[in-house]
């Protein structure tokens, strides 16, 4: 079989019901014109779940959450719940993206937890790590990398590791402000983390589904996907956009 490629959105806070829909609805047309190793995923905000899931039940596209409480019940108001997840039959779950680093306090910690919780109620978790700009400058990155990966996988088995998808998405590349990064660095830090996931769980470590995002936009995908130790592209803006991203589908559809 050719080599399976997951592409998938979250849509922030971006989407009403309406445009919700409406964007299921064109995804799943699109999604009927690709081969069944692109791997098509949404993370739409939590009230259009249910919608959303419906929508697409009926074919390969998964839904997901953009984040999840680690307790099934408890005194935590305005969190959601794994169980409440599962009830809308949500397949996996983003974690760490770096807003909720950056303006909700996670932290690793958090995020290792949360990771545990979604293997315990078959959630795949899809967790986010970056280095910030700072940490780069300082030559930091492979070190921030490095503690992040740790920490958020602690105690994760090597039963359950290759069902963790790991989205690499440099801060200093994401949204309005990112700077595109350069391949080569792309290609450097996917290597590493390879290597880093090889050395926690050995040959198994292979089988880690690894994830680019940060700006990735119709310029710069193809240079992205082609590096050998990226699995798929984890695209915000140039995917809420349906005519960029079915440019950006199709030639994948053709290439892969
Ligand atoms: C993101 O915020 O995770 C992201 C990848 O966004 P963008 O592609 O818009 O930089």
């Amino acid at each position: 079989m050719d080599k399976q490629i997951w592409i998938g959105t979250n849509w922030k806070m971006t989407k009403d019901l309406e445009e919700s829909i409406s964007y299921s609805k064109a995804l799943l047309n699109l999604n009927r014109k690709l081969k069944e190793n692109i791997q098509l995923f949404i993370i739409p905000s939590y009230p259009f779940i249910s919608q959303v899931k419906e929508l697409v039940k009926e074919s390969t596209i998964k839904v997901g959450a953009q984040n999840m409480h680690w307790e099934d019940v408890g005194a935590y108001t305005g969190e959601v719940s794994p169980k409440m997840l599962k009830d809308l039959h949500i397949d996996l779950v983003e974690l760490g993206h770096s807003e909720r680093r950056q303006y909700y306090n996670e932290n690793d910690i958090d995020i290792n937890k949360k990771v545990k919780s979604a293997l315990r109620h078959n959630i795949k978790p899809l967790v986010c790590i970056g280095e910030n700009l700072e940490e780069k400058s300082f030559g930091l990155s492979k070190e921030v990398l490095s503690s992040q990966l740790k920490v958020c996988l602690s105690e994760v088995s090597i039963d359950d590791i290759s069902k963790v998808i790991i989205a690499y998405e440099p801060v200093w590349a994401i949204g309005e402000n990112g700077i595109p990064a350069d391949e080569d660095y792309v290609d450097m830090v996917h290597n590493y983390l390879r290597d880093q996931l090889i050395n926690m769980y050995g040959e198994i470590g292979n089988q880690v589904t690894l994830l680019y995002g940060g700006s990735v936009n119709t310029d710069n995908y193809l240079k992205y996907i082609e590096l050998a130790n990226i699995d798929g592209l984890f695209i915000g803006r140039a995917a809420w956009d349906m005519e960029s991203f079915e440019e950006i589908l199709l030639t994948l559809n053709d290439k892969f």
